[in-house]
């Protein structure tokens, strides 16, 4: 095989590296899983996408696409070549400001993007916590949403065509398409045309809708990612009593890099929202008084309506930092709502707020309602996140693991829903800890596990699918924006039942009959328990500095669980990662360190386990600055590795000449002066 790859890779404009150390950089993305992939290609051309598919045609392997590779379900993990396009498809294409669109390649940055758009007053809406890193392919992949959906919808809303590889090399555009030119395109003896003819006649039939609309979560949640969204094809002009028409881009986001390969993408932007805001903090004596106050609170045009619970409060408490961002904690709340309000000027949003104070006074439900203006909001939405970060921040083998971590449901059932999920978590003995996008009816919780443990394993599996029972009851969905990627796509059949999953069967295998793009997630899933990133045999390892703070050098690099923070750009703000703002390579990151410790150290026969190269190469541009150690939220940090790693490695090779002449330029220095 490596003789073929060195074949493709000298036919391509861009790279293709099947070396041990990218390979292990590629092998996780920030799930519990992981794969070691055949490859990984850094295309420079749509005309090297196409070489990609005809290997992997050619050789029955699978193509990964990929961008910041944040996702959280196992969506970018696979044994085939991951296709990396965040080095090379980076362009902002075209703005036309008249009609409020913007044409990009797959690889550009979220929040980069809304930089460039802010002259022309517009951005683009759906709003991730991984905004900073996260790119527009992959939320195309994830139908990502965020904290802004209740106002400005999730990515779906927003994509108005995609410019596509199909499985074959067929370039394709998707966009709405009147019933005339569906027809025309069935016509064709094309795949494209196959597409649309197999979708035309699946959907024309009333029993297969019927099927569709009964068994897919409630049509008002708006934050659904439960397979191929075929039920946002329904209500149009071809299928549907609307004028709406067809477009396959709908079915394309969420369909988690599965059916297409995305080169270009045309999304709908907003007009900025008004500067002046206000956030009005509710506090709660309990949840569910919370909870009940969420459907009257909505009637208000909020821009986000987050809630946190006191396990989030309480762990600010007592921190030097964050003591003082929780200056608006009145008593001890058992729920808080952050409400927010804006306005274009100052006395346009007093009344908003007025009104909203009203209501709360009517439901009578919270006890305190302190209005946060300016700097105040900064503070009290990094209070939510440090919260989250603390929490997620655990030392040692217990980690809040994703996967019951994205259901959403109506909000009308999201208290009853919140009782029964919090029965569950009883249970299996884990304690609830609260926080949702409850203006969306989406709830974030993690339960915390041991997957080194075949314990832990059970109940990841337990859990999971009593959740997913449970959402199903519900008519909810399982995944609300992160996905179902590898650990929830097995309960999906579950959650739309047997005939729609076939359909979806069907749809995978008319887009991609020989299983090319990203298998193992949506249909014929892989296992949600097996493949993790902590399958391995244990092995004693003995370092010369002290890493007692994280229970060892080991689980010092397994703090980091993909996140992709250190993937930032030094225009987010911050300083870590120097060295991948320098390079823009995966192997410049922090996690990119952290990724290869685990893997010498886990899965390497060396006696001297740091005797390696790749770890040596990952490591070399990193300047030692700490900036992981304060920055990243699992606090990694990569200096004092370095350090170990290169005392250790210094045992097999000696230092060379230039090294030894830095470590003496002191002593040098002093003769010389
Ligand atoms: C700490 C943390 C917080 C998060 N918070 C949120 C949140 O608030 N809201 C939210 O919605 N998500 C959230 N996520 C999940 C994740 O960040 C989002 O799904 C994000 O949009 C993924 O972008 P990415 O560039 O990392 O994509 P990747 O992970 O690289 O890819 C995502 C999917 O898109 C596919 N894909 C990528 N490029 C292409 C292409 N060119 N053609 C076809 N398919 C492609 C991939 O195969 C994959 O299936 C969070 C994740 C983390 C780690
Ligand atoms: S110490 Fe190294 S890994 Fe950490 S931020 Fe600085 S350069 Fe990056």
């Amino acid at each position: 095989m490596d003789e073929r790859l060195q074949q493709l890779a000298a036919q391509l404009d861009g790279a293709l590296h099947f070396d041990w150390l990218h390979k292990a950089l590629y092998a996780t993305d920030a799930s519990v899983y992981r794969k070691t992939p055949l490859a990984v290609a850094f295309p420079k051309t749509v005309s090297d996408i196409k070489k990609l598919i005809k290997f992997a045609a050619d050789e029955g392997a699978s193509l990964i696409p990929r961008t910041a590779g944040t996702s959280l379900a196992g969506q970018c993990v696979g044994d085939g070549i991951v296709v990396d396009v965040s080095k090379h498809f980076t362009q902002i294409i075209s703005v036309d400001e008249k009609a409020r669109t913007v044409k990009v390649q797959p690889g550009v940055v979220r929040d980069e993007l809304n930089t460039f758009l802010e002259p022309y007053g517009l951005f683009f809406g759906p709003n991730t916590s991984t905004s900073n890193r996260c790119m527009i392919g992959g939320m195309v992949g994830n139908n990502s949403s965020g904290t802004t959906s209740i106002k400005y919808g999730v990515t779906r809303d927003k994509v108005l065509a995609l410019k596509t590889v199909l499985s074959n090399g067929e370039e394709v555009s998707f966009s709405a398409i009147s019933e005339a030119t569906l027809k025309q395109k069935c016509a064709t003896e094309t795949l494209e045309g196959a597409i649309y003819t197999m979708l035309y006649s699946e959907l024309s039939s009333e029993t297969t809708r019927a099927e569709i609309q009964a068994q897919f979560p409630k049509p008002e949640i708006h934050r659904r990612n439960t397979g191929y969204a075929v039920d946002a094809l329904l209500d149009t002009e071809v299928f549907g009593t609307t004028e709406t028409p067809l477009n396959l881009c709908n079915l394309l986001c969420g369909s988690e890099g599965t059916l297409a390969f995305t080169t270009e993408i045309t999304l709908q932007l907003d007009v900025l929202p008004p500067r002046e805001r206000a956030i009005v903090a509710a506090h709660y004596h309990t949840l569910e008084a919370c909870l009940d106050d969420v459907n009257h609170v909505m009637q208000h045009p909020l821009f986000t309506c987050e809630m946190m619970d006191d396990v989030i409060l309480d762990c600010t408490k007592h921190n030097k930092k964050f003591e003082p961002y929780r200056f608006f904690v009145e008593g001890a709340p058992k729920a808080l709502l952050l409400l927010e309000l804006r306005a274009d000027t100052a006395a346009a949003l007093l009344p908003q707020i007025a009104a909203l104070q009203a209501t709360l006074n009517d439901t009578a439900q919270s006890y305190a309602a302190p209005v946060l203006t300016g700097k105040e909001i900064d503070m009290a939405m990094e209070l939510r996140k440090a919260g989250l970060g603390l929490l997620g921040n655990m030392v040692g083998d217990q980690k809040a693991v994703a996967c019951i971590e994205d259901t959403a449901v109506a909000l009308p059932d999201l208290p009853s829903y919140i009782r029964e999920f919090s029965t569950i978590m009883e249970k299996y003995d884990q304690k609830a800890v609260y926080y949702a996008h409850a203006g969306a009816g989406e709830l974030h919780l993690r339960p915390i596990l041991n997957l080194k443990s075949d314990e832990g394993v059970e109940l990841f599996r337990n859990i999971t699918t009593d959740v997913a029972q449970l959402t199903k009851k519900y008519r909810g969905s399982f995944s609300g924006e992160h996905g179902d990627g590898i650990v929830r796509a097995e309960f999906l059949e579950m959650q739309i039942g047997t005939e729609n999953f076939e359909l979806l069967r069907r749809i995978k295998n008319c887009f991609d009959p020989n299983n090319i793009y990203n298998p193992g997630k949506i249909t014929d899933a892989w296992p949600m328990d097996k493949s993790l990133r902590t399958d391995y045999q244990e092995q004693e390892i003995s370092t010369k500095l002290s890493f007692d703070d994280s229970k060892g050098i080991l689980r010092l690099a397994e703090k980091c669980n993909g996140s992709g923070d250190c993937r930032k750009s030094e225009h987010a703000g911050g300083m870590m990662c120097p060295s991948y703002q320098a390079t823009k390579n995966e192997k410049d990151t922090t996690r990119a360190r952290a990724n290869m410790l685990r893997e010498v150290l886990t899965q390497n026969d060396r006696n001297n386990k740091f005797d390696s190269e790749a770890l040596k190469e990952v490591f070399d541009l990193c300047i030692g600055c700490k900036a992981c150690a304060s920055e990243c939220p699992s606090n990694v940090d990569m200096a004092t590795a370095k350090s170990e790693f290169l005392y250790q490695y210094r045992k097999t090779h000696k230092a060379s000449k230039a090294d030894l002449l830095v470590a003496k330029s002191t002593h040098y220095n002093k003769l010389g002066s």
